[in-house]
């Protein structure tokens, strides 16, 4: 199906102008144009003409659920727009009680995969402007001012969308466009799809010698700046065991003995209640592979309780937050 992301912003702008207009939110999150080629920003919106600001493109990469808990405090109804994967961090704040649901208005879109957008930059120069992208199913046409560029999806999409569970939200009040296809059944080579987890069984079949020295390559050059964790709709603790005097539970110091508790500790803190939204693995400075972490042990949680991806499933209790009182095992 052959969809222009110019007509689906046109839609997404109608759609915002009338919540704000009627009174029905009194902020709408969704995205503006980005300072470069290739990036959008998050925008917050509080007046009708605003709205005409929202764009949405394969570079709409943030999670904007994310931002309702810099409102969890206040009174404001809000409005967010969400992907497949972000959909199933509303499902996680609102299991987690961290926003009510009488707040918020969930606007869907469909998404068809994310473009890298340090990979097309590369391709198409800092500077050049995009004016309509259109969805061509395997492809991704971008017109710019310097013409015409394709940009195969199985190429150019960012890993999670090659392994999308959620193509359309799991949740929403407002559905914007059409519902579309998974995005993971794209053929990656000649009669593949892509494999989920391929990534983290490809590392589990490493010695754990080699294991080692492949998270210490990487976690020794942590910066400890917590984007990761700021950014993870997951890590909504009020206070967070990182910030906390006293009782001095992880050291601040910056070594890898500290930086490797410090990620430890952040991915069994969100374990079993991570969405993968891959935004910790998207904003980490110095590219560490947050998402085979958290993969990992989403992976293994999934073999072992045989659990939904966390987020799926607004009745279903996150597999290690719940007990059954006729569990057969004691509690020791
Ligand atoms: S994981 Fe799916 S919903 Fe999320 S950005 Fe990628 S394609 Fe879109
Ligand atoms: S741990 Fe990373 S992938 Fe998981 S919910 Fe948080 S930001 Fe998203
Ligand atoms: S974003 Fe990267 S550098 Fe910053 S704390 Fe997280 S893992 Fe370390």
């Amino acid at each position: 199906m052959t969809q222009s992301f110019n007509s689906l912003t046109e839609e997404l702008r109608s759609v915002a102008q009338d919540l704000l207009r009627e009174g029905k939110v009194n902020m709408f999150i969704g995205f503006g144009p980005g300072t470069l080629t290739a990036r959008t920003t998050p925008l917050f919106i509080s007046k009708p003409d605003a709205a005409a600001e929202l764009t949405w493109s394969p570079f709409c990469a943030n999670n904007l659920a994310g931002y309702l808990l810099d409102y969890r405090e206040t009174n404001e109804t809000i409005g967010v727009l969400v992907k497949g994967c972000d959909s199933r961090s509303i499902i996680r704040l609102l299991q987690d009680n961290q926003f009510p649901r009488s707040r918020l208005v969930v606007i869907g879109i469909p998404c068809a995969g994310l473009l890298d957008s340090e990979k097309v930059t590369l391709e198409l120069g800092p500077q050049t402007e995009i004016g309509d992208v259109t969805d061509e199913d395997d492809n991704f046409l971008v017109i710019t001012t310097t013409g015409q560029h394709r940009f195969a999806k199985k190429d150019y999409l960012l890993p999670k969308c090659l392994e999308c569970i959620d193509s359309n939200p799991v949740i929403c009040d407002h559905f914007t466009g059409k519902k579309i296809n998974k995005v993971n059944e794209l053929e990656i080579n000649e009669g593949e799809v892509n494999e989920r987890f391929a990534e983290i069984k490809s590392l589990e079949a490493l010695s754990p010698q080699e294991r080692s020295g492949y998270w210490d390559g990487y976690f020794q050059n942590c910066l400890r700046c917590y984007a990761c964790r700021n950014v993870c709709p997951a890590c909504n603790c009020r206070e967070c065991i990182f910030d906390q005097a006293g009782p001095d539970w992880v050291s601040k110091r910056n070594n890898l003995s500290e930086n490797t508790a410090f990620q430890i500790i952040r991915a069994l803190h969100v374990a079993g209640r991570c969405v993968d939204c891959g935004e910790c693995d998207r904003v980490c400075p110095v590219n560490i592979p947050l998402r085979h972490l958290n993969q990992k042990v989403l992976k293994d949680i999934d073999e072992l309780f045989d659990a939904p991806m966390p987020g799926t499933d607004l009745e279903q209790q996150p597999v290690l937050g719940h007990y059954c009182a006729d569990d057969p095992d004691e509690f020791k």
